[in-house]
């Protein structure tokens, strides 16, 4: 059975094979969740880029907003190699806001971390005997 499916946003169109109707639900259901991917999360654009980072050795996939630079974040199975969207927050509960979708905030922590570095700093100054 050949089946032509194109995602939501119109962006990608594949054809895949497949033996029965089990193995194109099995086939429609992982490419759906990888690549049938709307819009952005945060500001719904429909202009998303894929990005692959390699990292130390390690492969990073991500789905890019070209508008506000948002991220969506995919996980590999440790068996199997395939992927999965991540769209939990830090505390295991879903993101119900965004859909896993964040935007990098570097400017701020870096901020923070140098303020609190300083008072670190003045602390121990304070401390040295004279
Ligand atoms: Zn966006």
């Amino acid at each position: 059975m050949k089946i032509n499916y194109t995602t939501r946003n119109k962006n990608i169109n594949v054809e895949l094979q497949s033996e029965s109707v089990k193995d194109a639900f099995k086939q429609l259901a992982e490419f759906q969740e990888i690549f049938d991917e709307k819009c952005c999360g945060a500001c719904k654009n429909i202009d998303l880029q894929f990005v692959v980072r390699t990292v130390e050795n390690n492969d990073y996939y991500e789905l890019k907003c070209k508008a506000c630079f948002a991220k969506l974040a995919y996980g590999q199975h440790k068996v199997g190699g395939s992927l999965f969207p991540k769209r939990k927050n830090p505390d295991g509960s879903y993101d119900n806001i965004n859909q896993g979708w964040h935007k990098w905030q570097a400017k701020t922590n870096t901020t923070q971390n140098i303020s609190e570095k300083t008072q670190e700093i003045n602390t121990i100054k304070a401390n040295i005997p004279a």
